[in-house]
């Protein structure tokens, strides 16, 4: 399987290859050059795979070439052995035929696990195959700077630099991150925004003697290969309620477009996927785009659902390059006018087949503590805040006798603030994160400036890979 960037960088290349790049160099980002499709033997003899096997067949045809299915079997029991709950991703009927697929029983409690638990056996993987040692750097909102620390602690052939912004992740979130003691592991407090550390971030990807120099890599949701490992989950859900034999449908709370864009993959891929429902906050930039072709960037305000708290989700741009018939011309165009106006100029005939597809519906804070409450009463069910958005919005667009699978992105006891105050239960911690409050914790807090950024970067690389 060879990857073609979304803006048309003419080289194509192996999965191997664009794991450790994770963005193209044209900017874009990488999609698989043609769909891999199972035929609906195939999708049923996978029935009976256990959630690894089933991880590692799928991510065998978008590894062909670079990774055999042994290797991912070996990769993907690893990654999974640190799970809380023997299923994985077990689901729950919460309503008559609403069910949530809890994705949030890996160590950091968020869904991010799901993907990044294997992303750091592909790593390690390949590095050693290739005797090469790189340098992730990630900017983090909260939870995906603690689910790649607990994928890459310990590893000899990384150093993990993560950027958050000072005093604007939730404690749970910094203290997942800062307590975690591995010497390959460094975390710093930007005195800024989200959006400063993920700039930072890009400044340093442009600096390229930098880039060169520590060899800088990067694991947020544009890594093609995160979006494979979020793939299985869907498959394994839809397998579960009846599938290829039956439709199914889907709702995903949403930020980045990753998570949600595994799911449509998996329809191309074969399944028959009936409506995939995006769930928002009031950062609503998608809903917008999909009930009125209305794509503009609005600022970001704070929410009880953080890690939704976007207005330009990058992964759009890969949906957007299949609904312009994989024209990298159309799709180049059309991001540089969404950069340079803030309004991106969808064709109409590509928002069509997008509407075709996907649904919307927007909740706001208020009425999410009224969802998360709701949920509670009737079902018993405690749904963090980002879960509830989910599951509202796959209620709204449920049809008879169809499933809806609605994706639960993150343990309730993750943020505890909004559960207590929508149900007055107070969700506990799982046992092995019960002494979180008390841990040490280590961080560096640092200006805006990209020289006193890189600097700490390079001492924290040569620190540690004398150490060890
Ligand atoms: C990251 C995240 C999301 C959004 O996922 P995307 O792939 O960015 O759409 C939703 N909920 C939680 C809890 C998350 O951590």
């Amino acid at each position: 399987m060879l990857y073609r960037s979304t803006r048309g960088d003419a080289r194509p290349r192996s999965f191997s290859d664009i794991l450790l790049a994770g963005l193209a160099e044209d900017g874009g980002l990488y999609m698989p050059e043609t769909w891999p499709r199972f035929t609906p033997d195939e999708w049923r003899a996978m029935r009976s795979l256990s959630y690894p096997d089933l991880a590692a067949k799928i991510l065998s045809v978008f590894a062909a070439g670079s990774i055999d299915l042994p290797t991912l079997q070996r990769l993907c029991a690893k990654a999974y052995a640190g799970f809380s709950h023997a299923a994985i991703a077990p689901l729950v009927e919460v309503e008559n035929g609403l069910f949530s697929m809890e994705l949030f029983h890996g160590p950091t409690l968020a869904f991010k696990d799901m993907a990044m638990q294997l992303l750091g056996q592909l790593f390690e993987h390949v590095l050693t195959e290739r005797n090469q040692r790189v340098t992730i750097v990630g900017a983090t909102s909260g939870d995906t700077g603690s689910a790649a620390i607990e994928a890459f602690r310990g590893s000899p052939h990384l150093s993990v630099a993560i950027l958050h912004p000072m005093g604007r992740t939730s404690d749970v979130q910094r203290r997942q991150m800062t307590t975690v003691k591995d010497d390959n592991i460094l975390n710093i407090a930007v005195e800024g925004t989200f959006d400063d550390c993920q700039d930072m971030v890009k400044a340093m990807f442009a600096d390229t003697p930098f880039r060169d120099e520590i060899g800088l890599s990067a694991v947020n949701s544009i890594n093609w290969a995160r979006i494979a490992a979020q793939i299985p989950y869907y498959v394994r859900a839809a397998l579960m309620m009846g599938a290829p034999d039956r439709e199914i449908s889907f709702a995903v709370p949403t930020g980045n477009f990753g998570n949600v864009l595994a799911a449509w993959a998996a329809s191309q891929m074969g399944l028959p996927v009936r409506r995939l429902c995006i769930g928002s906050n009031r950062n609503d930039i998608l809903t917008r785009f999909l009930t009125s072709n209305d794509m503009s960037m609005r600022a970001v305000e704070p929410s009880l659902s953080p890690s939704m708290d976007i207005q330009v989700s990058s992964n759009f741009e890969r949906l957007l390059f299949e609904m312009l018939d994989r024209d990298p011309q159309a799709c180049q165009a059309t991001m540089l006018a969404f950069r340079q106006t803030g309004r991106m100029p969808v064709d109409q005939a590509a928002w069509m087949r997008a509407k075709e597809r996907f649904g919307a519906l927007m909740l706001d804070d208020e009425a999410t503590l009224a969802e998360m409450k709701a949920l509670y009463d009737n079902s018993g069910y405690l749904a963090d805040p980002h879960t509830a958005i989910g599951l509202a919005a796959g209620r709204k667009a449920q049809e008879p006798g169809i499933p809806m699978i609605v994706a639960a992105t993150a343990h309730p006891a993750k943020f505890p603030d909004a559960v207590r105050k929508a149900t007055g239960i107070d969700p506990a911690l799982p046992p092995h994160l019960a002494d979180l409050f008390s841990c040490e914790e280590r961080y560096e807090t640092l200006a805006n400036e990209l020289n006193i950024i890189e600097d700490a970067v390079r001492r924290h690389i040569k620190a540690h890979t004398h150490t060890a």
